[in-house]
């Protein structure tokens, strides 16, 4: 029978549950279980495809064209699970399923409420993952204890031990202890406040794991067990870690969080290996090189917009030994400062995904700088479809080439809307969505990298390179290095006379892993730092 896993949070928010359950998923993975995560989100969005970067983050987007919360990205990053649309629900979904349901009257008149047909619902999404081959589910909960919208997650996932027996289930609550300056003290009482919150609703944590900027030493965390009902020996900080997000997991081992868990569940679980993982933590902590890449965008004051981008660049700098310094830049900000004052010294540019057209001349303006002074280049979605106007204009002479996604009347349609999108009105999963094959060309730098002809990636996006170009651009030195199998759509760009500039119409960002880069981010990050040291023959290990 599964185990369940029950993670949720106290005190403030972007405490890094995700990432933390995360590290739970790969520590019982490496002790040979088979884990399946899952991310329960208390808003009423129906996903978070129609939120905006600048408030949520990023959206990830998952083989099966699912859009969901970033905190899944983590969970693929760090644990080989498979992850679809069950893996995250918003209360949205939840009441648009049983709305529906309502109105299908399989409630045979009863009155629909919260408790129980809210929360059986919940349960039964939670449940659905419990296969027989799946030794423990992880269901990580969003927001904090005490927001009012989370209350009927919270009251299902108390049910569950009823439901299921209380030997199968265990509850993790992380929180904060903040460090008072002015007092020079660690304080304990918001984590105890909020451990009250959750036993009032019910729920008696098994396991605390204490977010601190410092370490707080056994005396607090003999308190916080104390005072919370808890074993010392379950009271876990969690210390802000100096270099890297992939430290987390090994400190959490070092406190015997994975045994814990064990033992509570009694769970058949091999010794843990984390050898490699070690290594890989190793190499993080001592870098040989460093490249600065600067990353053009519109959302770039939000830390989490551009989150599995950051994370891919990290994961091929691993690759090579070397430290990547992101240089953020606002695209409108380079509208107005000009692409010689920002990138001057930069080692590589990256022009990642976007909607909309603010930021749009800033982003082309710093395309063209890198085309024509060599600079590495990698267009991601909305980068490709800048990178094709660009040449369009500066190459082609096209002078007013534009996506008709900025520009309804431009004479050069060059990125245009897919046919099949014409007539779509919705918004929320309506894109061209998820993994799609695509067919690569031989002898292009992209075949090279993943050595492959066929791959599959993840899209989101409604525009499209227009074919009706396609000659223009190939004859001009653009060459389309991959196209969907049944070559209507170009899907991948490089340029044979530059030392690094290809662009995807896809999002390689979300197939990344911290031990195995994407080819394409491992290439760029060399290519990169071949111009930092002006030689070539830099070696990939
Ligand atoms: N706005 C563009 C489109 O819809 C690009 C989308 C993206 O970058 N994800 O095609």
């Amino acid at each position: 029978m599964s185990r369940h896993i029950f993670v949720t949070g106290g005190v403030v928010s972007s405490l890094g549950k995700g990432l933390t359950s995360a590290s739970i998923g790969m520590l019982l993975e490496r002790r040979g279980l088979k884990v399946r995560m899952q991310k329960l989100d208390p808003y009423l969005n129906v996903d978070p495809g129609t939120m905006s970067p600048f408030q949520h983050g990023e959206v990830y987007v998952l083989d099966d064209g699912s859009e969901t919360d970033l905190d899944l990205g983590h969970y693929e990053r760090f644990t080989s699970g498979i992850l679809n649309r069950d893996s995250n629900y918003t209360t949205g979904q939840i009441y648009s399923s049983v709305i529906e349901k309502e109105r299908r009257g399989e409630y045979l008149g009863r009155t629909v409420q919260v408790v129980p047909h809210i929360t059986d619902e919940i349960k039964s999404c939670i449940l659905s993952l419990a296969t027989p081959d799946v030794d423990v589910v992880i269901t990580e909960l969003g927001g904090t204890v005490g927001d009012i919208e989370g209350l009927p997650f919270l009251e299902a996932i108390r049910q569950i031990p009823l439901d299921i027996g209380k030997e199968n289930c265990m509850f993790i609550h992380l929180t904060l202890v903040p460090y008072l300056k002015a007092a020079r003290e660690a304080k304990t009482k918001p984590t105890q406040h909020s451990v009250q919150q959750l036993r009032e609703i019910g729920i008696q944590p098994d396991i605390l794991i204490v977010r601190t900027e410092r370490p707080i030493g056994r005396e607090h965390t003999d308190k916080i067990a104390l005072f919370c009902n808890v074993e010392k020996r379950a009271v876990i900080e969690e210390v802000d870690k100096e270099f890297s997000i992939y430290e987390v997991p090994v400190g959490l081992v070092e406190h015997g969080l994975d045994e814990l868990i064990c033992r509570k569940l009694n769970l058949n679980a091999g010794p843990l290996q984390m050898e490699d993982y070690r290594q890989l933590v190793h190499r993080i902590r001592n870098p040989r090189h460093e490249v600065t890449i600067a990353v053009v965008g519109k959302y770039i004051e939000h830390r989490d917009a551009y989150k599995s981008i950051y994370e891919s660049l990290d994961h091929a700098g691993f690759a090579h030994s070397t430290q990547i310094n992101v240089k953020r830049i606002e695209a409108e900000e380079l509208e107005r400062q000009g692409p010689e004052m920002l990138l001057k010294g930069v080692d590589g540019l990256l022009v990642p995904g976007g909607f909309g057209m603010r930021g749009i001349e800033g982003k082309i303006q710093a395309i063209q700088f890198a085309r024509e002074h060599e600079i590495p280049f990698f267009g991601i979605c909305l980068g490709m479809q800048c990178a094709v106007i660009e040449f369009a204009r500066n190459v082609l002479g096209l002078s007013e080439a534009n996506s008709s996604e900025f520009s309804s009347d431009t004479p050069h349609p060059v990125i245009c809307l897919l046919e099949g999108q014409k007539t779509v009105n919705r918004k929320g999963g309506t894109m061209r969505l998820g993994a799609q094959p695509c067919v690569l060309t031989a002898g292009t730098k992209t075949q090279k990298a993943y050595g492959a002809t066929e791959i599959s990636e993840r899209h989101r996006h409604r525009y499209e390179f227009n074919p009706e170009y396609r000659r223009q651009f190939t004859s001009a030195g653009m060459e389309i290095s991959g196209a969907s199998p049944d070559g209507s759509l170009a899907e991948i760009i490089e340029l044979t006379a530059h030392p690094w500039f290809l662009a995807v119409q896809y999002h390689p960002e979300f197939k990344s892993k911290p031990h195995k880069p994407h080819p394409l981010f491992r290439d760029f990050v060399e290519a990169c730092l071949q111009r930092r040291q002006g030689r070539s023959g830099v070696t990939t290990p």
